[in-house]
């Protein structure tokens, strides 16, 4: 899996295609979408007009809390694939654990399914805490490839983190750049931007990917996708990594999945 993709959460339909032909132009291969961002067909249509060969592209889309369960999975994925005009993805995440509902362990059967028949090259979920993935593990046969959770330098999930560690799970920052408000602007981060001749949102990025992240920051402005993608030139020492470390206030800017019930 590429460690650096392009997330579509919020670009209407009608928007995808253009964004991720300019993702995949400046270099992109990996697209982070989802059932319930409405976007699967904007971005299908997007990565068939780009002309990069399959086997060459990574593909992620998440099943909808409303469709879990069993046969209800296997009948959104189907959905999935139409919308994306393609016969596999190559990653399938089950998007939040919705413990409420308490059926992701059937969910995650049927995830299985799907990885068997070749459709979703790797399973994985979303938004999954330590107790969740236990369960999934002690339930079922098979290790979650990815869990991608909210991950910035506001909430740095360092139990999560190791957990993944531990079982082989790699982990995948949603909003990575913090969703660029508050935290692109903060004082400590620009100073260790400019000593490298970097924006603060390269600097963060960088900051995961020696980390160990998969990152998947989004934009619709052209030149900030390239941006995003143009730090593989330089490399943060170790008092830099630091200082981005002595950010973290634990602050969420989305759900908590323990409490995340909500079927849309
Ligand atoms: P992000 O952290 O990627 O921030 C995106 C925002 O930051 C943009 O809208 C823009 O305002 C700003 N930005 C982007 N590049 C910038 C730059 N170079 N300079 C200055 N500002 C910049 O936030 P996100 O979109 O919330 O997260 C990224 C992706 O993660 C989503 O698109 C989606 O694919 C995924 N995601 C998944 C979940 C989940 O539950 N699994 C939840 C949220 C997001």
């Amino acid at each position: 899996m590429p460690q650096l993709g392009f997330g579509v959460w919020q670009v209407p339909d009608d928007e995808a295609a253009s964004a991720v032909s300019t993702a995949l132009e400046a270099g992109y291969r990996s697209i982070d979408t989802a059932a319930v961002y409405e976007n699967e067909q904007g971005t299908g249509r997007g990565l068939a007009a780009s002309g990069v060969p399959r086997d060459e592209l990574f593909v992620t889309t998440k099943l909808w809390n409303a469709d879990q369960g069993h046969d209800s999975t296997l009948r959104a994925f189907d959905a999935s694939l139409d919308r994306l005009g393609l016969d596999y993805v190559d990653l399938y995440l089950i998007h939040w654990p919705v413990p409420e509902a308490d059926r992701y362990v059937d969910t995650w059967k049927a995830f299985e399914k799907i990885h068997s028949e070749g459709r979703a090259k790797a399973i994985g979920v979303s938004n999954f805490n330590p107790s969740h993935l236990r369960r999934l593990l002690e339930e079922t046969g098979t290790v979650p490839a990815v869990n991608q959770i909210e991950l910035h330098p506001r909430l740095q999930q360092a139990v999560p983190r190791a957990f993944h560690a531990d079982h082989g799970i790699a982990t995948e920052a949603w909003s990575p750049l913090g969703q660029g408000k508050e935290l692109l602007d903060e004082p400590k981060l620009r100073a260790v931007a400019e000593k490298y001749g970097k924006t603060p949102a390269q600097a963060v990025l960088r900051w995961h990917l020696q980390t160990g992240n998969v990152v998947i920051p989004k934009s619709v402005t052209p030149s900030r996708i390239r941006e995003n993608i143009d730090v593989f030139d330089f490399e943060l020492d170790a008092g830099d990594m630091d200082e981005i470390a002595g950010l973290d206030t634990g602050t969420r800017l989305g759900p908590d999945p323990d409490t995340m019930n909500w079927m849309g």
